[in-house]
């Protein structure tokens, strides 16, 4: 077994990466790290449990430790659910130890020589592991996008073959998004709010990375452009967007490519049977109703109409967030980086 912490294990995020790694058939938690204030105490008593399904036993006895190299020095990866202003230090100073860093922070997405990666879009970008040892690290920092970025950057994928220069995207964001802390209920419960803090910004440069190419040093963005508009409604898991795309191609075409975009990978635990799934009723993608699928790893979409404008949804805590991490770990390990 590979031995894996968790950072900021008791936040939104990090209880996802509790709850997707306790029968992990690969990987054993063996630490636990969060702030000072839940440092010394057992995860059981720590950590108010938000998930469906109970932590285990194992999870709930570990003893969470403060976050610094010293708490996880006998692992080999540390998936990061940290809060950004803590991250962008605290990754370095891990992976720079010898640890491989899979991080959920935006704090190193867009650095150069650290891959963006989303296993069934962007394999090839993990290539940039070995630019970061040229330069005398001995781990690795390995990132994945945004959550919401990452569902416009699956829905494109299967769009690759056709050339299109213009996405413009509308998001309806799930209150997890924003972390435990995030939006209190006074202001989201019968309301929508436009503003999501630097998350067009996101959007638009994250996804020029994640499908840009790689020549072996360096990933060149790709060419189109993206413009956002993001908002908050009371949905508690699940981001769903209204994607607009100048492809020329008709809609059979479109759901032709949707309906053929296989995984490139193999046998990774986690990895769903469909990364994208078309669905052809014509209310759907819902939240509620799809935001499961495959585990939470896959992404839906439906409502394909010309112009060109269709519908996407995933769910942002395990695939746009701790479930991405887990499953770039595992590509990773079967790529022999650890
Ligand atoms: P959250 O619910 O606020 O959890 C934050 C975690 O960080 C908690 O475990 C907290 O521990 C810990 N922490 C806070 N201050 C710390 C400090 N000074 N030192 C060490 N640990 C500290 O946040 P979240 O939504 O899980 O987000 C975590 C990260 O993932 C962020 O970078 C976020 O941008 C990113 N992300 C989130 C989502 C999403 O859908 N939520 C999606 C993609 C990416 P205590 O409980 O001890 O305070």
């Amino acid at each position: 077994m590979i031995n894996v912490g968790v950072l900021g294990a008791t936040g939104a995020v990090g209880q996802r990466f509790v709850q997707l790694l306790a029968d992990h058939p690969w990987f054993h938690i063996q630490a636990l790290t969060a702030s000072e204030r839940s440092s010394g105490k057992l995860y059981g008593n720590v950590v108010q449990w938000r998930m469906d399904t109970p932590f285990s036993d194992h999870a709930g006895k570990t003893v969470v430790t403060p976050t610094t190299v010293e708490s996880v020095k006998d692992c080999d990866i540390v998936f990061s659910a940290l809060p950004p202003e803590i991250a962008g230090k605290v990754e370095a100073e891990m992976a720079d130890a010898g640890i491989g860093v899979c991080s959920n922070a935006r704090s190193h997405r867009m650095d150069p020589d650290v891959p963006l990666v989303i296993p069934e879009v962007n394999p090839d970008h993990l290539g940039l592991i070995d630019v970061q040892r040229d330069k005398g690290r001995d781990g690795f920092i390995v990132t994945n996008p945004n959550c919401s970025t990452i569902v416009l950057a699956m829905a494109l994928a299967p769009l690759r073959r056709f050339e299109f220069h213009d996405v413009r995207v509308a998001t309806m964001q799930a209150i997890s998004g924003g972390g435990f802390q995030g939006v209190s209920a006074m202001d989201i419960y019968d309301n929508v709010v436009p503003y999501i803090g630097a998350e067009e910004e996101k959007m638009e440069t994250e996804t020029l990375k994640i499908m840009g190419t790689f020549d072996g040093s360096r990933i060149a963005d790709a060419s189109f452009r993206v413009s956002a508009s993001c908002h908050r409604v009371p949905v508690i898991d699940g981001h769903t967007m209204a994607i607009w795309v100048d492809v020329k191609e008709s809609v059979d075409e479109v759901k032709k490519a949707y309906a053929s975009f296989k995984s490139p990978l193999s046998n990774l635990p986690l990895q769903p049977a469909k990364p994208v799934e078309l669905l052809e009723q014509p209310d759907r993608p819902q939240p509620r109703l799809d935001r499961n699928r495959g585990r939470g790893m896959t992404v839906s979409v439906g409502r394909v109409r010309e112009g060109l404008r269709f519908v996407a949804m995933g769910h942002n805590t395990i695939r746009g967030a701790a479930g991405a991490s887990v499953l770039n770990a595992e590509l990773i390990y079967t790529k022999k980086y650890l």
